[in-house]
């Protein structure tokens, strides 16, 4: 059989497939798609088992096509909180009105949204429901820091990760408390939090405008210091160890008798191999149907402001809480990243939208320049690979197990990569994986 996408279901040549030996386990040919955090994180823990890895990707590895590059740098192992909240369709119309709030819909894309988004509103309809989302992906994310710093060192990079806790800024004690229930099912996942009031933010940040009073900071929180080269670090030390980088697009798979023959290219090769990871991120929805899924992946784009040689900013990295954005010291400048706009993956980018980060990051620290000379700022525009329920699909494919879902984390897909890496492993190694598989299930949505 050769599944191409949009191919059927093929559950039943899952079942029906015969697992692999352990000897074919032991050393397999892998073909991992994507170069992103997720395919780099991937690729290193296969080459660790011992497997021989090609890694698929069309543009230079870490680079602006990406999610993996552009975004907002933090390593939060408290990012549990799915984006729809219960209550939150009850601001879906002003989000509708206002195209410049923090979340946008184009209305060109609302009739084909419209199922995604009903699923999106509905995964956050109860406290329960949240609760059980922040459980799955704290399991994900938990220690997540020291797993990237582990794979930094390998790879040589450890200065890219930094451990300085992750700070939530308010404009009032209220504020905050308004925020109870997100801050109650962080705490119900066992993340701590040390609360700040005014005199203490002051000393912590003394360059922040004064309209912020009270902080919650995450001390076991932790950020990369420029998200792009450390992914690019990351290939180059798979590359080092034996892995083959192909500037490729994956197209679809052939399949024979329920396992994995070669991953097809848009250029017409045939890679051989034993099993393949999809890990092309927003772009992986197509490949999932040839792999015999079908899943509902959109992109909940988003956009950076970044500003070389700042003259101040944060010392820990900070969200403001009347933004939903970060704001983060990189090696290349100041970044303030976030907005979250559906508009499909073809649509050209908003730049009004990375403006309006921008000049809230100027209402955060008064001392920035209002008159900042245009190359001293850079935009970005990037996709988030999301699923409707906050939650990434990791897990073998219906066609067959020889290939492995891996895309899909949206809003944490940085800080969940390394862990997701150590899992597609043990899944292609035929290992037990370390975290219970089922709430990422690529069929949960049938
Ligand atoms: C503005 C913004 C801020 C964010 N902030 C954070 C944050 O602070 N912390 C956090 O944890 N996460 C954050 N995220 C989310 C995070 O960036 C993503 O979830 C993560 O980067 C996804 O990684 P990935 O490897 O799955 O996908 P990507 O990084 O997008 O990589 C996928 C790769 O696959 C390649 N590809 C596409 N199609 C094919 C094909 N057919 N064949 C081969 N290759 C293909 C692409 O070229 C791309 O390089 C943010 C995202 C955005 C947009």
């Amino acid at each position: 059989m050769t599944s191409e996408p949009g191919g059927g279901d093929a559950a039943a040549a899952a079942t029906a497939a015969p697992a692999a030996s352990a000897a074919q386990v032991a050393r397999r040919g892998v073909v991992v798609i994507g170069g992103g955090i997720v395919g780099a994180a991937s690729a290193l823990e296969l080459l660790r088992d011992g497997h021989r890895v090609t890694i698929l990707e069309p543009g230079p590895p870490g680079g602006e096509q990406s999610a993996s590059y552009g975004n907002g740098c933090w390593l939060s192992p408290m990012s549990v909180i799915p984006p729809a909240m219960p209550g939150t369709w009850r601001k879906v119309p002003g989000y509708l009105a206002d195209p410049l709030g923090p979340l946008a819909i184009r209305w060109g894309y609302l009739p084909r949204v419209l199922p995604w988004l009903a699923r999106y509103l509905l995964a956050g309809w109860t406290e329960a429901r949240v609760q059980r989302t922040a459980h799955a992906l704290r399991a994900l994310l938990v220690d997540a820091p020291a797993l990237h710093r582990g794979l930094a060192e390998e790879a040589g990079v450890p200065q890219l990760i930094e451990r300085r806790g992750l700070m939530y800024i308010y404009r009032s004690r209220a504020e905050f408390e308004a925020e109870a229930m997100a801050w109650r099912v962080r705490a119900n996942t066992g993340i701590r939090w040390l609360e700040l009031d005014e005199n203490e933010l002051r000393q912590r940040e003394p360059a922040l405008d004064r309209r912020y009073r009270f902080a919650a900071l995450v001390e076991e929180g932790g950020h990369c210091r420029d998200p792009g080269a450390y992914v690019a670090a990351l290939i180059a030390h798979a590359r080092e160890r034996g892995a083959d980088l192909r500037a490729a697009r994956a197209a679809g798979f052939r399949i024979e008798d329920g396992r994995l023959r070669a991953v097809l290219t848009e250029e017409g090769d045939a890679i051989a191999c034993d099993a393949a990871v999809i890990a092309a991120g927003a772009h992986s929805k197509k490949l999932a149907a040839a792999a015999g899924d079908r899943v509902p992946l959109e992109t909940e784009r988003g956009y950076h402001a970044q500003i070389a040689d700042a003259e101040t900013g944060p010392r820990t990295p900070l969200m403001p809480s009347d933004g939903k954005m970060s704001i983060t010291w990189t090696d290349q400048g100041l970044r303030v990243s976030g907005q979250v706009e559906i508009a499909g993956l073809a649509a050209a980018p908003n730049w009004r939208r990375a403006e309006i980060l921008r000049d809230h990051l100027l209402r955060s620290f008064p001392e920035l320049p209002r008159d900042l000379p245009a190359e001293r700022v850079r935009f970005w525009m990037g996709h988030r690979p999301s699923l409707p329920d906050g939650l990434p699909c990791l897990g073998p494919a219906s066609a067959t197990a020889d290939i492995v879902h891996a895309y899909g984390h949206g809003h944490v897909g940085l800080v969940a990569g390394a862990r997701t890496g150590r899992i597609v492993a043990q899944l292609l190694g035929g290992k037990p994986p370390e975290v219970p598989l089922a709430p990422y299930d690529p069929r949960r949505f049938r």
